[in-house]
């Protein structure tokens, strides 16, 4: 053994004893006759001392120790002298009096220091990813992830979950976004594609008498990365036999309770988690991932505007667009830059703008206000009853800023619940210490693609409508809910799942309304759908990404801080320099020719 105790370990406890520990040089200080060093490990430091009079050979050989080298240290501890003691380290009370000391290996010097709230730049930090996870708050990070596929690991297990692996090389799966592909060396000119998820194997296994199984399972997307999103990133995949929706919500909301009571117990969980539907969501917040934790609804002034003689509101009311505001409680006093800020913060979210109406905090109330209490571009172009029937519908009291955006539904719903989001932080609103799930229920089956000029999944082709909307499949198919849910968490979609269609006829409808060929259907449906023909239970399930829960667990705003090795926003691993160009002769074997980088 190289060590009896890690360096985090000792205590005043073990004064007198004689022990020997190994780890990385943290720093190395010379004072004449002493030389100190902090020996660094995963679990902490531990300060050792070479004293010239007692082990002179000793400290010689900490003379020339350098960062990061790796040592192993014998020596006894002993209570550090008066007035030297550190209160921030758990081994802050002692050190050790070294009496040898072996140089394991040597190091370059770091390209950082292994200290944590450094400001470094991502791609350093990835490319020394063996440097960066030296860190304590990274190694608290992957803990943190270890514990929490531990516990959903035994929530699982212990609720008749079977753990089943499903492969990795295998064919296009129905998420929607573009596929990695691999090419087979023995099938020349055929590819396999990656998973996107293990959605039809899953089902498959339904259909195979598992009952409930689970995953966590490696989904890999082609996409566009957004600050959330990797190139591959794991979800907690589940399928459950003979359940409705109900079902698979419960079991949800008892794993996360649990998820979150064990790894972060000083974070409160309301309970029971709130069910909203989606059209309510997208009323009351705009958005389909509301963060309960603070109010700000978003109101709807669209009719009270319509006949406002403001060329604007008409228009968009007329062409039927949305005019929706927020209440921004006590801030009448931000001023012209503060508000700009926001219009800016607007038009990236892709508003044309913000109309912000201050209401003057010297007005008594509503009713008696004045035009001269209210400050805003729109003052002159609207009544003044108007302007207040718009404050009353909002809820804004003197002292309140409105922020009004106008335009098509869908872009007002986008950016005014980006800004909603936005002021609550900047109000500091959402407690920090509350996490606050809700489940988003009765999604529509179908969204409008306007680049296809057609419907499309909402969610993926295989989620069931409800019972009572089968019917307005053939007649009104954007008016179809599904048996659809996600689970949202503080503002942030933590997964979604729903009960899946095993009616042979309104799969067919599906696919039609989708506008997949048989062909089409054949290709990347048919093994699913030839597994159907054989007695397919009812079923369901969800896709919860792990990265996005420990991230939240972590209090991390980037899911690549509780990834061991992610890739840059430009889906590139530094470390490895992957993804990289092949030999000519493994291009020979797979007969691809590369055409032109690009082309
Ligand atoms: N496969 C789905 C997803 O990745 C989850 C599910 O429907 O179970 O979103």
């Amino acid at each position: 053994m190289y060590r009896d105790m890690t360096c985090g370990e000792p205590r005043r406890t073990d004064t007198g004893k004689t022990i020997t520990l190994a780890g990385w040089v943290h720093r190395r200080r010379d004072h004449g006759g002493l030389t100190f060093i902090d020996l660094r490990d995963f679990s902490g430091l531990m300060q050792i001392v070479f004293n010239e009079d007692s082990a002179p050979e000793a400290h010689t050989i900490a003379g020339d120790l350098r960062s990061e080298w790796v040592v192993q240290v014998k020596g006894v501890v002993q209570e550090r002298r008066a007035g030297a003691d550190n209160p921030d380290l758990p081994t802050g009370e002692i050190e050790l009096l070294a009496t040898d000391i072996t140089v394991l290996n040597r190091s370059e010097t770091p390209p950082f220091e292994i200290e944590d709230d450094q400001n470094i730049a991502d791609e350093t930090r990835l490319r020394y990813r063996f440097i960066d996870l030296r860190r304590p708050r990274m190694y608290k990070n992957l803990k943190l992830r270890h514990d929490v596929v531990q516990v959903a690991r035994d929530y699982m297990c212990s609720h008749g979950f079977l753990e089943i692996e499903t492969p990795i090389l295998l064919k296009s799966t129905p998420e929607g976004a573009r596929d990695y592909v691999v090419p087979s060396r023995v099938h020349p000119g055929s590819f396999y594609a990656l998973p996107q998820s293990p959605q039809q194997l899953k089902q498959i296994l339904m259909v195979s008498g598992v009952d409930r199984y689970f995953q966590f399972a490696h989904c890999f997307r082609d996409e566009d990365l957004r600050a959330d999103r990797q190139p591959e990133h794991t979800q907690l995949d589940f399928e459950m036999s003979f359940v409705e929706q109900d079902d698979v919500l419960e079991v949800l909301e008892e794993l996360y309770t649990k998820l979150v009571h064990e790894t972060r117990p000083d974070l409160e969980v309301p309970s029971p988690f709130p069910r909203m539907t989606y059209a309510e969501a997208i009323e009351r917040y705009g958005s389909d991932k509301p963060d309960l934790r603070f109010g700000m609804e978003v109101s709807r002034l669209t009719d009270i505007v319509s006949g406002s003689g403001f060329g604007v509101f008409e228009s968009v009311a007329a062409s039927g667009g949305a005019v929706r505001a927020i209440v921004a409680p006590g801030c009448a006093g931000y001023t012209r830059r503060q508000t700009d800020e926001l219009v800016e913060f607007v038009r990236s979210s892709g508003a044309q703008g913000l109309i912000p109406m201050h209401i003057s905090a010297d007005a008594a109330s509503l009713d008696t206000a004045t035009l001269d209490d209210i400050r805003s571009p729109i003052k002159n172009h609207v009544s003044l009853e108007t302007l207040k029937e718009m404050a009353a519908a909002s809820g804004a009291a003197p002292g309140d800023l409105m922020l009004i955006i106008a335009g098509p539904e869908r872009v007002v719903n986008v950016a005014i619940s980006n800004l909603r989001a936005e002021m609550g932080k900047r109000l500091e609103l959402a407690d920090p210490g509350v996490f606050s799930f809700a489940f988003v229920v009765d999604f529509p089956l179908f969204e409008w693609d306007d680049d296809r000029n057609g419907w499309a999944a909402m969610h993926h082709v295989f989620s069931a409508p409800r019972p009572q909307d089968v019917g307005l499949l053939d007649s009104d198919p954007g008016a179809v809910l599904g048996q659809l849910y996600d689970l949202v968490l503080n503002g942030v979609e933590l997964g979604s799942g729903s009960i899946r269609i095993v009616d042979r006829a309104v799969q067919e409808k599906v696919f039609g309304i989708i506008g997949h060929s048989p062909e089409d259907v054949e290709e990347r449906f048919g093994q699913l759908l030839r597994a159907f023909q054989y007695g397919a239970p009812p079923h369901g399930g969800m896709g919860l990404g792990l990265d996005r829960i420990v991230m939240l667990l972590a209090n991390e705003d980037n899911i690549r801080e509780v990834i061991a090795f992610p890739k840059t926003q430009a889906a590139v691993d530094p470390l490895f320099d992957a993804p990289g160009p092949i030999t000519q002769e493994q291009l020979r074997e797979l007969s691809i020719r590369v055409v032109e980088a690009g082309g």
